[in-house]
């Protein structure tokens, strides 16, 4: 059930303080990724809340989206597309940009990635201030996909991610 789910996404995080500055206290959760079935519990976890057939494919975030993505793709017989950090991806790419607490970042797409009206899942581990997932789900509108949902493992309350994406909804398994 989703409070068995929130628990075991609770109970694999490792709180790091300072990394990769003084003042964020990093959430690792690779320690989630690294058993095997507690990430499967997880991974079909997701894909039995957004339901199998209500997407077409998986787009996921570097990095660490991309190793949720590429599980609940195969899960679900799905392809998976990578959205990547910019000056990755090799062929033509949309580009947007964001900013970040210090500089900006940007994120890019092939431009052929999703046909027209592909419905995308877009998944990563940690919702923070939501500029990361904001530039993900335009540029997976403005390469033709329609957004079917976004799905974090983490959602970090105290930041405005959630409101920042409004009206579009964010599935965590575990808000904190
Ligand atoms: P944001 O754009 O601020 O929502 O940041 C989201 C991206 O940065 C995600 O790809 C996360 O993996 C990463 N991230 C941001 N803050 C944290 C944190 N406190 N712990 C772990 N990852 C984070």
């Amino acid at each position: 059930c989703v409070a068995d789910l929130a628990e075991l996404v609770a109970s694999h995080i490792v709180d790091v303080p300072d990394f990769p500055k003084p003042g964020i206290l990093f959430k690792d959760l690779t320690p989630l990724f690294a058993d095997g079935p507690v990430f499967r519990e997880v991974i079909d976890g997701i894909v039995a809340y957004h339901g199998a057939g209500s997407f077409d494919v998986v787009a996921g975030i570097e990095a660490r989206g991309f190793v949720l993505a590429a599980a609940i793709a195969y899960a679900t017989g799905l392809g998976v597309v990578p959205v990547r950090k910019a000056g990755k991806l090799p062929r033509e790419t949309h580009r947007a940009s964001y900013e970040l607490e210090y500089g900006e970042a940007a994120l890019e797409v092939h431009t052929d990635a999703f046909k027209p009206g592909e419905r995308v899942l877009v998944v990563d581990d940690v919702l923070a201030t939501g500029g990361t997932a904001a530039t993900t789900l335009d540029l997976v509108e403005r390469a033709g996909g329609t957004v079917a949902g976004f799905t974090v493992l983490l959602e970090l309350s105290f930041l405005p991610g959630r409101d920042r994406l409004a009206p579009r909804e964010v599935h965590a398994l575990l808000t904190v």
